[in-house]
């Protein structure tokens, strides 16, 4: 089964055929969480964040605590050393390396099975809840196949197209992206709604799905809103509706894809990158609470490789203070918006960032306003962009944070895992490993 597939064709009907001789004796239940981005810094820059300062310890997270191994990320040799999130996701998914760009095929671009579709031609439940938009790089590798991720609207259709035993491969699909479903040319809404999904567009409906039909949700026309700027534990919140409308008569197989760390390290965002980590923390507590009452489930986290280079200590000081983070209520984006719309009051700006800021903080930022008010012709993104870097400048002064890249570094990532099967993900394995072990998993416990 595992063997490189010709055509998605042929792996649907060897799939089908394979699925008639396999009913679901024992329920074993598969989580995949990709924090996309997480090198070994962000989750130890989560430990220091909280940390309670109250103690003479420094506590353990939840990431110390399920801790288990280190991943390769490498893309295939034509790509060099450093993974994007296509190649890596591609690894994951189907356990074959491939090139960057590579959504769910090989180096000659041909599909590849991926274990969500395994799982799906097994009978299984099968989810996807993310916080990018839903046909994104990674939750593509696992859905799709395509010569390349920024295919955007043909991988969204194939969400819709292409069927495993006549019905689409996700019985939940949570995240963002109207912007690819509801087009000119296709409303994909519509399409799966006739199909017999149940479609929700606020997080407030979440609860309103009905367990026993397959749901979408789509909750931003891109990706969400930064965790920072958005409603408190989103991925914990989808992720708990996820698993209480999978978790029925059928075992299930379910990605979950912290976004946005990425997102944050690309934008070399302490604050936001910390805030996304709270929340996978939130997301991998409803986990942890889910496996004590399911022992039968198997929950793997692990991410495709890490973003900006992030350090924790800069300049020879041997300090990283990232307390200031706990107070802000906005992230640098949102605060750089308003700034550059407005001339605001000191005690305004101070108010935005809700900390005390130095005169000469003040004095930056007023001066970065001045500079890009006075250019008329400049875009307003790039307002709000030149604003947002002495933000973010201020911030990683302020905590003594440091970055080496707008992009992907190839540092090992750990593994974390815990649940049934989580020593079979223990010590050092490549990115290619994990899927292997999970198409092993699957074939032993529902056959
Ligand atoms: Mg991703
Ligand atoms: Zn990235």
């Amino acid at each position: 089964m595992r063997k490189l597939l010709t055509t998605l064709c042929l792996s649907v009907s060897i799939s089908s055929a394979y699925a008639t001789t396999n009913q679901d004796i024992g329920a074993d239940n598969i989580i995949m969480v990709v924090a996309d981005g997480m090198g070994p810094t962000y989750t130890t820059a989560y430990r220091y964040f909280q940390d309670n300062p109250e103690t003479n310890k420094v506590e353990t997270t939840i990431f110390d605590k399920y801790l288990v191994g280190t991943s390769s990320t490498y893309p295939a040799k034509m790509s060099g050393y450093v993974t994007d999130s296509a190649a890596s996701a591609t690894a994951l998914s189907t356990g074959v390396k491939s090139y960057n760009g590579a959504i769910g095929v090989d180096v000659n671009k041909k599909p590849l099975l991926t274990v969500l579709e395994h799982a799906k031609t097994l009978n299984m439940k099968t989810g996807v809840v993310v916080t990018s938009q839903v046909n994104h790089a990674t939750p593509a590798s696992y859905l799709a196949h395509n010569e390349s991720r920024k295919n955007y609207d043909a991988i969204a259709n194939s969400y819709v197209d292409e069927k495993i035993n006549n019905n689409v491969k996700f019985d939940v699909l949570l995240g963002g992206g109207w912007k690819y479903f509801i087009r000119e040319d296709r409303n994909l809404v519509e399409e799966l709604q006739q199909q017999g999904f149940q479609y929700v567009d606020k997080y407030d409906d979440l609860a309103n799905l009905r367990v026993g039909k397959p749901a979408l949700g789509l909750f931003a026309d891109v990706g969400l809103p930064w965790a920072l700027d958005d409603e408190k534990g989103r991925l914990a919140n989808m992720t708990s509706h996820a698993l209480r409308l999978l978790d029925n008569d059928k075992p299930f197989f379910m990605l979950v894809e912290a976004s946005q760390v990425d997102w944050a390290g690309h934008s070399n965002d302490i604050a936001a990158a910390l805030l996304e980590m709270a929340d996978l923390d939130a997301t991998m507590q409803v986990l942890e609470q889910f496996v004590a009452k399911n022992p039968n489930t198997t929950v793997i986290l692990t991410a495709d490789h890490s973003t900006g280079g992030v350090t924790l200590g800069v300049n020879g000081d041997y300090l990283w203070k990232p307390e200031i983070i706990h107070r802000m209520k906005h992230s640098p984006n949102f605060i750089a918006k308003q700034l550059s719309e407005e001339k605001l009051s000191k005690a305004k700006v101070n108010e935005l960032f809700n900390f005390e800021l130095t005169e000469e903080e003040i004095k930056a930022i007023f001066s970065k306003q001045d500079e890009v008010f006075a250019d008329s012709e400049l875009a307003s993104w790039k307002k709000v962009r030149a604003i947002e870097k002495e933000i973010k400048e201020i911030i990683d002064v302020r905590t003594y944070t440091g970055w080496t890249t707008s992009g992907h570094t190839a540092v090992d990532v750990p593994v974390i895992a815990f649940g049934k099967h989580a020593a079979v993900f223990a010590g050092n394995q490549d990115n290619t490993d994990i899927a292997k072990k999970i198409f092993n998993l699957i074939d032993s416990t529902q056959q």
